[in-house]
């Protein structure tokens, strides 16, 4: 039985990724800046190629980036012209920035790529070949994004067929060196057109013939049409079985060529459950009997799991029942030995460990649960005259999205406190001081809507994780949310209860600083539970409800404190939809109830918000609607407002602000940038029904960035109100 892995995180064992890359953009005229990050990330590329090295046979080499492996294969494919890193780092986050959008249905986001016409583009191919690690790493496989999923994931081609001869002719170039490639085809398990599953069979038809063997990889779900899949001319497929259940119907019902492998994927790429090596043996054998050449492997890519579950120090009942990247290799080891009767390790992997974290309390509470506890007591077009009257806000009010720089000053205050340096007290006198300096200079700057800028939450997930009973937060569990960056996913283990108020310290105090209105800030069920690792033993909607007590509870603190305006932070809405159309009625259930249960009970005067960001909207604002918010704001500037459009076809009658500052670039817009979209936009919303904000939080951005931003961002608005009145 071969093991065989990839998608191997790249952040490093202590985020040496973030490091390197990040200290040469602080400098990249330096001298020696190139040089000293090439060599950090050929260090850190070589790390990784030995840990897959020591535990399974087969692995891709190449799989290693300096931003994004979406932008890599445009650029092999030679769609962007690109010589130097800085023109490079122009193309992720400088003035060409690519559109960021989230990959599948994961919190990963990739670059864009956008093919400037719809006419047969000519590719132009530019591969800088992993030649050296090929050559160190005799058992590593040269690694691509295959043509299909490139070309699905892209932008700008309305006709497939155009593009898939020269595709091919690419691709072929591409292989033709080597004897056996790995191509990663996730694209594989959307639910795709006869005209797409035609064009698959065709670019594979030629790539697959050219004497390269192909190792083709499919993850995050099933594959819809398994019989044409069986007869492209590969030698490898790779099926997850741990998201793609229905993949086993269909290996049942269809059997597998004998002339192929498959590459069964067994354990878990996206959750830390530990894997019952008795079970997957169990689910092996039953494959066997179908699948002549069998090999196993993860069943999705690791780069959602952190490194490492060694680094950390969770109580041992939790950290016994975790397994990190590293860990998912070992365990793709043990399977393996298991499986041809060696079960030295395996009892210690799986011990025993009795039932933690349940609270009976909670349980009731959420059976007890009746339909009108999920529906507002008034409906909107009432609460918003009631809204309108208590906040008083002028025409196109101006507000951001919670947070605010957080500085070096701020982690390092973090870092102190959580070290012990600094006591409780010091650590809350200096939060105050800088919410004190935040609302100052919001209304200076002459905002109508002000926030506490969030100051003391490194993160909008962690933070609240940390006050919960139920959810456990990691040390150093980082994953990669998009280019270089990070953040650490808590883990939901058991049932989940508010033993205290989570942020009406800060936010009451905030609202007693000034008259205009503070949005207290909350973090949704959905995005609570996407971007954690959740329990599998019990229903996801069970634990979205806990939450949403646990918020609902929240919000009426916050009315206790004179909070007019409540934002419920909902970003992963759209990421955590099920890849096929076939299930999303059950996720949006749950996911629009969960968001209704948490502000069910606040009352019709008070304003509920939520924020949605970088996905592609445009096929769900039907289920947006369903979630009963007063005011949306979603993230619009990369892609210059191309979301207004879908809002024509639907009845939309709530407020929105759709961003006009790109907040993951340091570019500062100017006041004509930003009204090319909101230009846009009043064509579509009512202009008493538009609000003027940036994409997103502001926390990755400078202060030298934010201030005049801000400022034009204002002096837009009082621009269009001036318009708007004569
Ligand atoms: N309120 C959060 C912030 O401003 C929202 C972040 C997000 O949408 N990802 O940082
Ligand atoms: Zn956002």
């Amino acid at each position: 039985m071969k093991t065989y892995a990839y998608g191997f995180p790249r952040l490093g064992r202590n985020r040496e990724y973030k490091k390197v890359i990040e200290s040469y953009w602080d400098n990249p005229l330096a001298n020696g800046a190139e040089h000293e990050l090439t060599g950090g990330i050929d260090k850190l590329e070589g790390a990784i190629l030995a840990t897959y090295e020591k535990y399974v046979d087969k692995f891709p080499v190449g799989e290693m980036t300096l931003y994004d492996n979406m932008l890599d294969t445009a650029l092999m494919l030679g769609l962007y012209k690109c010589e130097t890193l800085r023109e490079y780092y122009n193309l992720c986050n400088g003035k060409n920035a690519l559109e960021l959008t989230k990959w599948f249905n994961t919190n990963y986001h990739y670059l864009v790529p956008q093919f400037s016409s719809s006419s047969a583009p000519k590719f132009n191919v530019v591969w800088n070949k992993p030649k050296e690690a090929l050559e160190k790493h005799k058992r590593g496989i040269p690694y691509l994004i295959g043509p299909f999923t490139f070309l699905k994931l892209s932008k700008g081609i309305t006709r497939f067929g155009d593009c898939l001869p020269a595709l091919a002719d690419a691709y072929i170039e591409l292989i033709k060196d080597f004897s056996e490639v790995h191509l990663d085809e996730p694209a594989f398990v959307m639910e795709l057109s006869r005209e797409e599953i035609k064009l698959i069979k065709e670019v594979y038809g030629r790539i697959g013939t050219q004497g390269c063997d192909i190792n083709l990889f499919t993850y995050y779900d099933s594959v819809d049409f398994i019989e044409e899949l069986y007869e492209l001319p590969v030698k490898a497929i790779g099926l997850d079985f741990v998201n793609g259940e229905e993949n086993l119907t269909n290996i049942k019902k269809y059997g597998f060529p004998e002339d192929k492998t498959l590459v069964a994927g067994i354990v878990n790429g996206r959750n830390v459950w530990r894997t019952n090596i008795e079970n997957a043996v169990g689910n092996l054998r039953e494959l066997s009997r179908y699948a002549k050449n069998l090999a196993i492997s993860n069943a999705s890519p690791l780069y959602h799991l952190p490194v490492t579950i060694e680094s950390e120090t969770l109580e041992g009942k939790l950290w016994n029942k975790l397994s990190f990247a590293e860990e998912r290799l070992y365990e793709l080891k043990l399977i393996a030995q298991a499986y041809k009767g060696n079960v030295e390790g395996v009892a210690e992997w799986n011990r025993e460990i009795p039932d933690f974290g349940v609270s009976k309390q909670v349980k009731e509470r959420v059976q007890n649960l009746k339909e009108e506890d999920f529906s507002r007591s008034v409906s909107y077009p009432e609460r918003v005259t009631r809204q309108k009257e208590r906040l008083n806000l002028p025409l196109l009010p101006t507000s951001t999205i919670g947070s605010f720089p957080q500085t070096a000053e701020i982690r390092k205050k973090r870092v102190d406190f959580r070290a012990g340096r600094i006591s409780q007290k010091e650590y809350g006198t200096f939060i105050r001081e800088k919410i004190s300096d935040v609302i100052k200079l919001q209304e200076e700057i002459g905002l109508d809507v002000l926030v506490h800028g969030e100051f003391e939450r490194t993160d909008m997930v962690e933070f609240f994780a940390q006050k919960l009973d139920g959810m456990a937060t990691t040390k150093n569990g980082w994953i990669c949310s998009y280019g270089t960056r990070g953040y650490r996913p808590p883990i939901i283990y058991g049932d989940i209860s508010r033993p205290n108020p989570l942020s009406i310290n800060e936010i009451a105090f905030a609202q007693s600083l000034t008259k205009k209105p503070i949005k207290g800030m909350l973090t949704g069920p959905v995005t609570m539970i996407a971007w954690s690792f959740v329990r599998d033993d019990i229903p996801v909607s069970e634990v979205a409800y806990q939450i949403a007590l646990c918020l609902q509870d929240e919000i009426r603190d916050y009315e206790a404190n004179s909070i007019k305006v409540i934002q419920i932070d909902e970003p992963a809405f759209r990421e955590r939809t099920p890849i096929k159309r076939r299930d999303w009625e059950e996720y949006f259930d749950w996911a629009t109830k969960s968001f209704r249960l948490a502000s069910s009970r606040a009352k019709p005067e008070t304003q509920i918000q939520t924020h949605m960001c970088y996905s592609e909207f445009g096929e769900i604002i039907d289920q947006i609607v369903r979630m009963d918010f007063d005011v949306i704001t979603i993230e619009a500037s990369r892609s210059r407002g191309d979301i207004i459009q879908h809002f024509e076809k639907v009845k939309f009658d709530r407020q929105i602000g759709l961003g006009v500052w790109d907040i993951h670039s340091p570019v500062i817009p100017n006041t004509e940038d930003m009204k090319k979209v909101v230009n846009r936009a009043l064509k579509v919303f009512p202009q008493e029904n538009f609000w003027i904000n940036p994409d997103c939080g502001l926390k990755t951005r400078k202060w030298e960035e934010v201030l005049p931003s801000l400022r034009n961002l204002v002096a837009l608005a009082r621009e269009l109100r001036g318009k708007a009145l004569t």
